[in-house]
């Protein structure tokens, strides 16, 4: 009997030595890269993932250790037992999943390394059953403590390889996790061959039909293409994946949910893009600031479903009629910013606008209603007002602030004078504050007279600010900034109070009407600050008249509602102020008890010579009759409009044609005829 022992290391052919060398270490920068990634990606997401990297990591096992097989040449007849070879292979591709899912399992803060050595332990398992498949006329046998030696070394430089993977300290540490799983499978193949002792023995025949080294070779081959392309096909499914979730993520990131127009992101980023690539000098480039009007009526009134698909229908209008070089993103709740490159004339940017603006108004169906949105549109253009498109977009905004106040869905070009304006709101802003702290307000008081006796019934007060500088700044002005910033509850609580003291001093029992803005309806506390003024003042209760404006209405229908019968309920009277400039809906009139109507000075304003004003006070007074309220008609400022007024029964008047807003000392004159002295101290 002839041994041969450790000859495994000696009688090799050096370059299929080194092709197994190569098989093995792309084999294990593959699967170190797919492990890698294996720890990255969701749990959900795994499965797939887990079986190529076994593929791969089992298949390249096997490949590595059968090439350094065909490298041996023991110039003896021998061949490869093929159901024993095929089932090595399976071993090895079972023993690297079964490593990879413990390894990347959460049962044990060292499951990384447990996987490692099951990666170990399965290298030898595929190598022990892959030598039992070696066929050869005689018997192998083994030295046991080479044989533990190799078991060891596979799986501590098993563990040592995942330990790095799972747990880098550089980016580059996946590096020493495959130079570590290559020598875990070098040192295990040869410390396990060196372990082996043929015994040749002529009684042993080998088998017929084993595979031969020719035919062991291309399935070698084979297998090795095919774990290249699962390799390929497992980065590729990654990369898609990442691909894909990456697309999702920065399309979610750049729309708006509700609309799926690009939002403020998004616009940001084409503004970017149009600065980087267009010479702002030479070609123009358009800016738009759109502000819905309406919509937050709409949304109180009917709902937030109604709001939603009125903001769903117009951005669906408005983006159908988009051209190539044209861009609209949402960028608040009701406002958008358009863009448009190509332009050749200034007629181009109007007519944009003009067609945005078009698809805004025209009425939007929600179930059963009709519903109206007006849009204010300001807009700005590079190069004619400057070459920074950020200062553009914020130029087209002040604008669009000039649209609003315009009112009528106007659209208003920028002009550099409104950039001062807007930096003195912002200024105003900051003194408003410290005009509430050093009581820099003023009441004045508008007559309102009975319209056939021409009688004073009562005064309107109406606030005046006297700014240490600028002097005497308008209410139109102030109060919606004031509305703004929230101060206006407090300027408000100052007018009820002054407003009320003075009232309860004169000798007529004229009434005092107080404007009330929206927000202080609102506030919490509002009705006992009316009881309160009027305790304080002991002023009657039915002289004090609360003007309040369909704004007010609309906002939160029910908590108005009980504010306005808790009001009524202390005999204070409440009317509807500016009628006929907001909704106006006979709905509204139903549903509030209002003691008066007040037409607004828009519709008063030369009606005797404008039929469709003279109709739209007519109806009103009409509906008023039925619904018994008397009608008080504002900004009356000469004869014919009176004369038009009394002959369609409305109630009382105010208006410059009885009297501008006059001072407190001045209406004193009437209020208080028998005191009232000029500059009387009060
Ligand atoms: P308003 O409540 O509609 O007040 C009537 C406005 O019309 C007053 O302007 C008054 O001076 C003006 N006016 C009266 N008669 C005529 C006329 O014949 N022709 C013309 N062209 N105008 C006339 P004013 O005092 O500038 O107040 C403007 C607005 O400021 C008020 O409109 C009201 O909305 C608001 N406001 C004034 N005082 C207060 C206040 O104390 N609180 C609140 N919340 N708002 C106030
Ligand atoms: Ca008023
Ligand atoms: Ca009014």
């Amino acid at each position: 009997m002839l041994r041969i022992a450790g000859c495994f290391t000696d009688e090799h052919v050096l370059w299929l030595v080194v092709v197994a060398a190569a098989v093995c270490l792309a084999g294990s920068i593959l699967t170190v890269r797919l492990t890698l990634r294996l720890h990255q990606m969701a749990v959900g997401a795994r499965s797939i993932q887990i079986v190529l990297t076994g593929i791969v990591g089992g298949g390249m096992i096997w490949s590595t250790h059968f090439i350094a097989m065909l490298a041996y040449e023991p110039g003896i007849e021998h061949g490869y037992e093929p159901v024993l070879t095929g089932a090595s292979l399976i071993v090895a591709i079972a023993g690297v999943v079964l490593s990879l899912i413990v390894s990347v399992a959460k049962f044990h803060d060292r499951c990384a390394e447990m996987g490692g050595l099951l990666f170990g332990l399965s290298i030898a398992a595929m190598h022990y059953l892959g030598m039992s498949a070696f066929l050869i006329p005689g018997e192998i046998s083994w030295q046991i403590d080479l044989l533990l030696a190799s078991i060891i070394l596979g799986a501590g430089l098993g563990a040592l390889s995942f330990h790095r993977i799972k747990r880098p300290i550089t980016r580059y540490c996946w590096l020493g996790g495959a130079v570590a799983m290559v020598l875990s499978i070098g040192s295990m193949h040869f410390t396990g061959m060196a372990a082996i002792t043929l015994e040749l023995n002529p009684t042993i025949v080998v088998p017929d039909s084993p595979l031969s080294d020719t035919s062991l070779a291309m399935v070698v081959l084979g297998l090795i293409i095919f774990i290249l392309m699962m390799g390929m096909t497992a980065f590729m499914i990654e990369a898609h994946l990442a691909q894909d979730s990456k697309r999702r993520l920065q399309q979610m990131a750049l729309t708006d949910p509700l609309t799926h127009l690009p939002n403020r992101q998004a616009l940001q980023a084409k503004i970017n893009d149009i600065a980087a690539l267009t010479n702002l000098e030479n070609c123009s480039v358009a800016v738009l600031t759109l502000d819905l009007d309406m919509f937050k009526q709409i949304n109180d009134l009917h709902g937030h479903n109604a709001g939603d698909s009125v903001l769903i229908a117009v951005t669906e209008r408005m983006s159908n009629v988009l051209k190539d070089d044209e861009f609209i993103a949402r960028t608040g709740g009701d406002e958008f910013v358009a863009l448009k490159t190509d332009i050749n004339c200034e007629d181009d940017v109007q007519e944009f606008a003009q067609r945005l603006r078009t698809q805004v108004l025209r009425p939007i169906a929600h179930h059963d209603l009709s519903l109206h949105l007006g849009v204010s549109i300001g807009l700005s253009c590079a190069p004619q007002d400057g070459t920074d498109l950020a200062l553009i977009k914020d130029y087209s905004d002040i604008a669009m602030y000039r649209a609003k106040k315009t009112g009528n869905s106007a659209i208003v070009a920028f002009k550099p004078e409104m950039y001062a304006d807007d930096r003195a709101r912002t200024a105003l802003n900051a003194d408003l504050l410290i005009a509430v702290e050093e009581k820099q307000f003023e009441l004045h008081y508008q007559l309102q007279n009975d319209i056939t006796s021409h009688a004073p019934v009562g005064f309107e007060a109406l606030i005046r600010w006297n700014h240490p500088i600028r002097g005497r700044v308008s209410p139109d002005f102030f109060i919606p900034i004031a509305e703004e910033t929230g101060l206006i509850c407090e300027i408000g609580s100052w007018v009820l109070r002054t407003a009320c003291e003075e009232a309860a001093r004169w000798e007529h029992p004229y009434r005092i009407a107080v404007n009330v803005a929206p927000q202080q309806m609102l506030q919490t506390g509002f009705v006992e600050q009316v009881a309160d003024a009027l305790d304080r003042s002991e002023l009657d209760s039915d002289r004090l008249e609360l003007e309040i404006t369909e704004a007010s209405v609309i906002r939160d229908h029910a908590i108005t509602r009980s504010v306005i019968d808790r009001i009524k309920a202390m005999g204070v009277r409440v009317a509807m102020d500016d009628f006929g400039t907001g909704y106006s809906s006979l709905a509204t009139l139903q549903a509030f008890p209002f003691d008066k109507i007040k037409i607004d000075r828009s519709f008063v304003s030369g009606v005797h010579q404008d039929s469709k004003r003279a109709a739209i006070i007519r109806a009103t007074i009409m509906m008023a009759k039925a619904m018994q309220i008397p009608v008080l008609a504002e900004g009356v400022e000469d004869e014919d409009e009176l004369a038009f007024l009394l002959s369609e029964n409305c109630a009382e008047v105010q208006g410059y044609y009885f009297g501008k807003p006059m001072n407190r000392d001045q209406m004193r004159k009437i209020a208080m005829p028998s005191t009232a002295k000029p500059r009387m101290a009060s």
